[in-house]
């Protein structure tokens, strides 16, 4: 541990979805930032399991039926007044569409399409369309059979009707931590990547962060460590909750034309599958549920992955299992607090806990303002800064531009017509530029550049980015890591290995 104190008015621990976007929130205002996040690469906490919906529509009514514990009252119960969780997340949706062109990253709207199998499900569906009409939700539309196989032509035969809701939208979040953390260092905040944070002691006036990278003094601190807030809360001794929940096991399918709107049987308490278009022509097929009895597990299982195989082919049956891409393991999390709420709180002076429940990705950008507004309550001075650019510099994927333009970047450097990554059509000179900006992972040139996201998850382009980086960096490809840390992919050179057999 180095005996380095830095000084920073404001402290952010975790650099998920929540940290990020507070980050950047705080980077409109002359204020000094330093966000703490343990992992190389923002976003990779629960933000990097995370499905990507920016809820709206009847998503918050759908997710309360599934919520429900059955028996008499369900009609009450959702009628109840919205939550913060809700509120936030019908505000920060907004704000996601807003930034998006600001920070150069995707949100599609593919819509939802609830899919009705019999009488029960047609009735849920007219419970659901009578609320939403209640609430002013628009652009939702009952559909028969016909309507359905006009929005998805391949769904199973089985399902009679449905409901279309136009407004749900997709992200891939993790991308969107790494967009908010960027803009937020573009404009001046320390985004400092690999620091644990250890301990905390409450000074006067002040809280000392103890990190393995020195030591940090800050007037506020902002708890936005996700699973492991309530072990930071826990240090300034304000811990009167837990962070619990699910593990969740997800599957990812090759979207080859199969669906175009997320797909949802209709919500039962207890109930609920999903298959989700995502913003790079794959299908996330959305979730077990398990306790969460360890928060470091994400092992995918045999019976889960099992169980979630008859999904997609259950709903659409041309998904073809040859077609399976990935598996991966997310926590689902709430605290216990206040379980079906976020907790932001400040339990102690310039201190804030800001601990989401899922869904707490959709919130982001309005939790990030409310917080701005908790650490003013709080006596921190918030002076705009009028130098303050809401855009993130980043360079467009080659792939996306004109043929004009394309032809043209070829000519002036032939590595642009190198393809490394070909299932996202990545080039030599997008990995170059990924590490000349700082990238210094395979997973952070993922994340810049989408080498390796698609079909053969880094099968084919691994080899040939790790070259590319060590030539760019000056090292040896047995040095570079996954994500940092020990993460190495390289035991020897190949020769070597067999002088040793
Ligand atoms: C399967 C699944 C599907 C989901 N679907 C949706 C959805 O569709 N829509 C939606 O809105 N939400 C969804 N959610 C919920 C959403 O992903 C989470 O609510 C949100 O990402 C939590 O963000 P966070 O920033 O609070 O936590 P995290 O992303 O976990 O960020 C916390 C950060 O703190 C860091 N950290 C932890 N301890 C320390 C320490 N001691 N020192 C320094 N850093 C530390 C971690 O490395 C991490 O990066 C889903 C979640 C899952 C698992």
């Amino acid at each position: 541990m180095s005996g380095r104190v830095t000084e920073t008015q404001v402290a952010i621990i975790g650099g998920g979805i929540i940290g990020a976007a507070v980050a950047r929130e705080l980077s409109k205002y002359k204020v000094d930032i330093c966000l703490l996040e343990k992992e190389n690469v923002c976003g990779f906490g629960i933000t990097k399991a995370c499905q990507g919906l920016v809820h709206g529509g009847i998503a918050y009514l759908s997710s309360r039926i599934v919520k429900f514990q059955g028996g008499k009252g369900l009609k009450d119960y959702l009628r109840h007044p919205f939550n913060l969780k809700e509120r936030m997340g019908n505000i920060g949706r907004e704000e996601y569409f807003a930034l998006a062109p600001l920070l150069r990253e995707e949100i599609i709207q593919p819509g939802r399409l609830m899919l009705a199998e019999n009488k029960e499900d047609l009735e849920m569906i007219d419970l659901i369309k009578e609320l939403a009409d209640l609430q002013g939700i628009r652009g939702i539309t009952v559909l028969d059979r016909k309507g359905l196989e006009e929005k998805e032509p391949l769904v199973h035969p089985k399902y009679i009707g449905g409901l279309f809701d136009a407004n749900e939208a997709v992200v891939l979040p993790t991308s969107w931590a790494i967009a908010f953390a960027e803009n937020a260092e573009q404009n001046g905040a320390h985004i400092i990547k690999e620091t644990e944070v250890k301990g905390i002691e409450e000074k006067k006036g002040y809280y000392l962060i103890k990190t393995n990278n020195g030591s940090f003094k800050a007037e506020y601190v902002i708890n936005a460590a996700g699973l492991f807030a309530d072990e930071i809360a826990d240090m300034v001794g304000t811990a009167d909750f837990a962070v619990s929940g699910w593990k969740t096991q997800l599957l990812i399918f090759e979207n080859r034309d199969y669906i175009h709107h997320l797909l949802c049987i209709v919500p039962h308490p207890q109930k609920g599958r999903l298959l989700i278009p995502t913003t790079h022509n794959s299908i996330v097929v959305a979730h077990t549920f398990e306790p969460m009895t360890n928060k470091e597990d994400r092992s995918t299982t045999k019976d889960k992955i099992d169980e979630l195989m008859t999904w997609p082919q259950d709903m659409v049956p041309a998904i073809s299992h040859k077609h399976l891409v990935s598996s991966f393991t997310g926590f689902l999390t709430f605290n216990t607090k206040n379980p079906s709420d976020h907790l932001l709180e400040c339990p102690k002076r310039g201190f804030i806990n800001a601990v989401v429940s899922a869904p707490g990705m959709a919130p982001a950008p309005a939790m990030a303002r409310e917080i701005a507004t908790m650490l003013a309550e709080q006596g921190l001075e918030l002076t705009t800064r009028s130098d303050f650019n809401p855009y993130r510099f980043k360079e467009p994927r080659f792939i996306e531009l004109p043929t004009a333009e394309k032809n043209a970047k070829i000519q002036a450097d032939p590595r642009f017509g190198h393809i490394v990554c070909r299932c996202e059509h990545v080039s030599e000179q997008e990995i170059r530029a990924a590490v000349r900006v700082g990238a210094r992972t395979l997973d952070e040139i993922k994340f810049e550049t989408l080498a390796g996201m698609g079909r053969c998850q880094g099968g084919f382009c691994t080899s040939r980015v790790l070259g590319i980086m060590a030539e760019e960096l000056g090292v040896s490809p047995l040095d570079l890591t996954k994500k940092g840390g020990g993460s190495y992919i390289l035991e020897s050179k190949t020769k070597e290995l067999r002088e040793a057999i």
